[in-house]
């Protein structure tokens, strides 16, 4: 692991004599970690935060599930960062509409875009914009209340029985929502219309469906020993789908996580056989089946009546990878709801090389490649990346913190080797410039002292319903409480 050091660039300090204004976009654990790296690795460096809604901490505030309280302390650390005295925070800054990249290039020597993912990968099948179907991720700021999925009025009443598809972590988060008791969310810090919806949720049933086997779930152990063990739920995992090939055994060989996920579900699944269900909630495991298309209601036009699945079986494809492959047999799965939860996806701003087929910013350790096809020719002088944008949408928080390493180790060997041209390092205006330019085109920014007014007002609302906090869940609603 790369340790960042106490650096001052001699070459660049004499050339300077005046900060190193770096701008990063996006305050989600990857821009707050290239954030405190820089500031403690370059003692000139003056770090102004964006982001395009005026809170901060993206997917910790927007991401982590609300019954995952112990996730979301690492917000004391970001805070700390924010508060540092040559650190600053501007919500309401939407890279792209309010400022361009070119903008901020031109005001910052170093900028470095760390805004995640957020859209989604799509299956390309046919009925996936029937009423009733949504991404996993909607699904989770809706009920994290982020301003953009507050009118996201998913149906729990008129059905019974909700598939997922997918079975990463992100699955597992929405299972365990729709699966919980009412009662161990009511102290959370869950939006009060998620809460509201959940109580009055008729949903029973949950299915989480994977293309491939219980040897390749994408979760990991913990969070499925959590989904396993939600109180007086009754779980279904058909024995046979457990059987292990010699490809799956050398998977797991190389694999811990893989084994201990493994062994939960065989677990699962022995102790299943001996129940039936008894008007419990039910989760069903459901392996080795890959969407064909989504089934229309014939009572209710242009709704989700459920899911054709073609059945598959796996190929080996290369040492250790097994990939699904459709066996020509098809079988339904009935239900009103379906949450798609196959995986984020990144989302490019005008001037900014990009991937589209892997959904990520070209780029060697963090510099950006002018070049899309991925040939390291040309690097993107003072422009670097981090984060989901950088490598794609895996890992857990934690992750962000190598990666921010490694991309802020790469912004000091070019100061130290000059690699920033003469021209970025002449004095830019940073901070003031940002605000200025902001100013002439009617942005108002939220500082921190904005989120800070947010925070304790949700912290208020929070106690009077003796929740944790009680989060502002409108635009009009942050904003006002922030400026006011
Ligand atoms: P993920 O772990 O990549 O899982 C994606 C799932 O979608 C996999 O089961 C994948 O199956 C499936 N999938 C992808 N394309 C598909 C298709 N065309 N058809 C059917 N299934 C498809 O992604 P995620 O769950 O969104 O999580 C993102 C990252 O955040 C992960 O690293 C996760 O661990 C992390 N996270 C962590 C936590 C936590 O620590 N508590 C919570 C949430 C998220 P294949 O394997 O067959 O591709």
């Amino acid at each position: 692991m790369y340790q960042a050091r106490t650096f001052l660039s001699r070459s660049f300090a004499t050339l300077l004599n005046h900060p190193l204004r770096v701008c990063i976009v996006g305050s989600g654990p990857a821009g707050f970690y290239t954030a405190e790296r820089t500031l403690k690795a370059h003692q000139e460096a003056q770090v102004d935060i964006i982001d395009r809604l005026p809170t901060p901490f993206g997917l910790v505030r927007s991401g982590v599930a609300p019954d995952h309280p112990e996730t979301k302390i690492v917000i004391n650390q970001f805070s700390r960062v924010a508060q540092h005295e040559r650190c600053s925070f501007f919500g309401n800054v939407s890279l792209g509409s309010s400022i361009s990249l070119s903008e901020l290039r031109e005001l910052y020597h170093v900028v470095v875009l760390a805004y995640g993912a957020e859209s989604d990968r799509v299956l390309g099948i046919p009925g996936e914009d029937l009423f009733g179907i949504h991404s996993a991720r909607e699904f989770v700021w809706w009920y994290n209340a982020h301003p953009d999925c507050k009118n996201l009025n998913p149906d729990l009443k008129s059905t019974d029985t909700a598939v997922i598809l997918g079975q990463g972590n992100v699955a597992l988060d929405v299972a365990r929502i729709l699966l919980r008791p009412i009662e161990e969310l009511a102290t959370t810090d869950i939006a009060s219309h998620a809460l509201n919806a959940l109580e009055e949720s008729s949903i029973r049933k949950v299915y989480l469906v994977g293309r491939r086997g219980p040897v390749q779930a994408a979760c990991t152990a913990k969070e499925l020993r959590e989904l396993l063990g939600i109180k007086n739920l009754f779980v279904n995992i058909k024995e046979a789908d457990l059987v292990k090939t010699p490809a799956d055994e050398e998977e797991m060989k190389n694999s811990r996580i893989q084994r201990r996920v493994y062994e939960l579900l065989s677990k699962a699944a022995a102790s299943a056989s001996s129940q039936s269900s008894s008007g419990q909630r039910e989760l069903h495991f459901v392996f080795f089946h890959k969407p064909d298309c989504f089934l229309e209601s014939e009572k209710s036009s242009g709704h989700v009546s459920g899911v054709h699945f073609e059945r598959t079986v796996l190929k080996a494809v290369g040492p250790g990878k097994q990939v699904a492959v459709g066996t020509g047999e098809f079988e339904d799965i009935d239900c009103g709801m379906v949450l798609k939860s196959i995986g984020y996806k990144s989302v490019p701003v005008n001037g900014l090389p990009f991937d589209h087929c892997r959904g990520v910013v070209p780029n060697v350790k963090g510099r950006v490649l002018s070049d899309d096809s991925g040939v390291p020719t040309q690097i993107e002088n003072g422009l670097y990346v981090c984060g989901w944008l950088k490598r794609g949408p895996t890992g857990i928080i934690a992750t962000n913190l190598y990666c921010a390493e490694e991309t802020v180790a790469s912004i000091l060997e070019d100061l130290e080797n000059g690699t920033l041209s003469s021209e970025d390092s002449l004095p830019k205006p940073g901070r003031e410039g940002l605000l200025h330019l902001l100013d002439s085109k009617n942005v108002t920014p939220i500082q921190y002292s904005g989120w800070e007014k947010i925070d304790s007002l949700e912290k208020r609302l929070g106690g009077l319903s003796n929740k944790l906090r009680e989060k502002l869940t409108s635009w009009e609603e942050l904003l006002k409480a922030a400026t006011t």
